[in-house]
Order: structure tokens, then sequence, then C-alpha cells
């Protein structure tokens, strides 16, 4: 994930693990304060939002609609949902306001990283799957060499990062194992549909396991139908299993025994 702005405007990133150290400064007083909220491109993972239309009190349909356009996951066929940013000149962040950033408790990871951008890298033949993070040096930013020295593993405490990596971990795998399958594999739309919708629109994802078959074919315990009946959270764990059993064929989600039978059984997406 990582905000890109003009190529010419670009320092080539450093590449940094979680120990590797940079110094960095931003605060209200910077010339440059919300500079970086103008013309980014920032997309946006399950647990981004999540934490933003729960913020606005707007579905994920709503939230979808009003600001996000379509993007993919770099070197994927993979979906994700992309800031959309106003259309006056400078391309401002529609949650910028005149004291700052207006959903900061629950801005996007994107925006939580920067200036660095983090990654991560399936190692075919090592089986492993290795986190990485880049800084990205923009001239535009005056906050480089300033303030104090700290480590990618500081910054990422500091900026309350760990939360938000812990609920989209599930859907990080689901994108490595699609990267692991390597570019010649071609997955079907709906497959991809599939995917967005549990991913990223989970108040959809809720009303098509209530209200299709959804519960006829998968058996989910009355306390886990409880939960995710009023828990996104819970909602995008189920998603990620329905995903990693129907994708991927883990079995993380048992099928009823007289449709098992008599397979094959297709649930509408
Ligand atoms: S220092 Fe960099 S991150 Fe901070 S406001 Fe300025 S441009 Fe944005
Ligand atoms: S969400 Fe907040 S921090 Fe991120 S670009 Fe918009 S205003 Fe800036």
């Amino acid at each position: 994930m990582h905000i890109q702005k003009e190529k010419k405007d670009l320092i080539v990133p450093v590449r940094l693990d979680l120990n590797s150290t940079f110094t960095f400064t931003c605060d209200k007083e910077i010339a440059c304060y919300t500079r970086c909220c103008r013309d980014a491109y920032i997309l946006l993972t399950p647990c981004d939002i999540i934490r933003m239309k729960q913020r606005l009190g707007l579905s994920s349909d709503e939230f979808l609609h009003i600001y996000t356009t379509l993007g993919y996951i770099e070197k994927t066929d993979l979906p994700i949902p992309v800031m959309k940013m106003l259309e006056d000149e400078e391309k401002t962040c529609p949650f910028l306001d005149e004291s700052g950033c207006g959903i900061y408790e629950d801005r996007p990871l994107t925006c939580r990283y920067y200036p660095l951008s983090a990654g991560m890298f399936h190692d075919q033949d090592l089986h492993s799957d290795e986190h990485f993070f880049a800084l990205v040096k923009e001239s535009h930013c005056l906050g480089h060499d300033l303030g104090r020295e700290l480590t990618v593993d500081e910054w990422r405490k500091d900026q309350g990062i760990i939360p938000y990596d812990e609920v989209n971990y599930g859907w990080t795998e689901l994108i490595l194992k699609r990267k692991s399958l390597g570019p010649f594999v071609t997955i079907p739309d709906k497959t991809l549909q599939m995917f967005f919708m549990g991913c990223y629109n989970i108040d959809r994802f809720r009303r098509f396991v209530f209200d299709s078959l959804f519960l006829n074919v998968y058996i989910v315990p009355e306390e886990r139908k409880k939960k995710i009946s009023e828990d996104d959270l819970a909602m995008l764990d189920l998603a990620v299993d329905w995903l990693k059993t129907t994708l991927l064929g883990e079995h993380r989600l048992e099928i009823r025994e007289q449709i098992a039978e008599t397979d094959p059984v297709e649930v509408e997406a």
C-alpha cells in the first residue's frame, strides 16, 4: 500500500525492515502540514473500510459508492477500493478540514504508514512471506531528517498500525495465496466479485449470508450467527473463512452433509 504522487516528485524509496531506523517528524506547526492529503493514491484495506464507514454512520455500500473507485492490488487481478479525491484543482482528500484530518482516529492504514509504505513478498522457492517497508521521500514533505530517530516497528506502534494488521491478516493471506499461484492462473470474474464483496462490502456480505442459501449450505454455530449479525469484524472473519473455503479449498467452513453429498451446490454471490 502506498501514497503515490507524481513520479518526478518521488525520490527512489529506501527498502527497510522492522528494525531499520529513520528520522522524521510531523506536526501541525510544520510548513507542509496536510500537503500529503492532496492528490494521494490511497488503497483501502478491509479494516480501513469498516472503521471509516462506522465512523461516518454509513453502510459499506454507501461508503464504497461515495468515497471510492476501483483499483487493483499490485501485480494481481484482485480488486481493491481506492479513495476518491475531490475534483478540485489540488485533488484534496474529502476528509481534510480546516484543522487537519477530519477522521484522524480512523484514518486509513496508508495515511498511518506515511512516509513509509508497506508491502509483502511471497518467495515461491522458500514458501515464505516477507514483510518489507520503504521510506518514501517526496519533495513537498519537510518532515524528513527532523525530530527523533525511530525504528519502523516504533513508528507502527506510534501510529496504531498493529490492530489494523491483526484485522487484515486473513485478507493478506488471501492476497499472498493469489500471488503464489502466479500470473498465468486466471481467476473468473465471479470469483473476483466474491472476493470484493467478502473483503470490502461487509454489509452486502451480511445480507448475502442471511438472505441466500448460505446458512443452508454452511454450518455456522448459533453463537457465531448472533455475533456476525451485529459485529462487522466477526462478519469479516466469516467472509475470509468462506473465501478460503471456496477459493482455496481450505475447509474453513463445514458444509452440511446432505449438501456435500449432492455436490455441486453453488452459492450465488
Ligand atoms: S511532514 Fe510530510 S507527512 Fe507531515 S504534514 Fe508535511 S507532508 Fe504530510
Ligand atoms: S484520510 Fe485524513 S490523513 Fe488520510 S489523506 Fe485524508 S485527510 Fe489526510
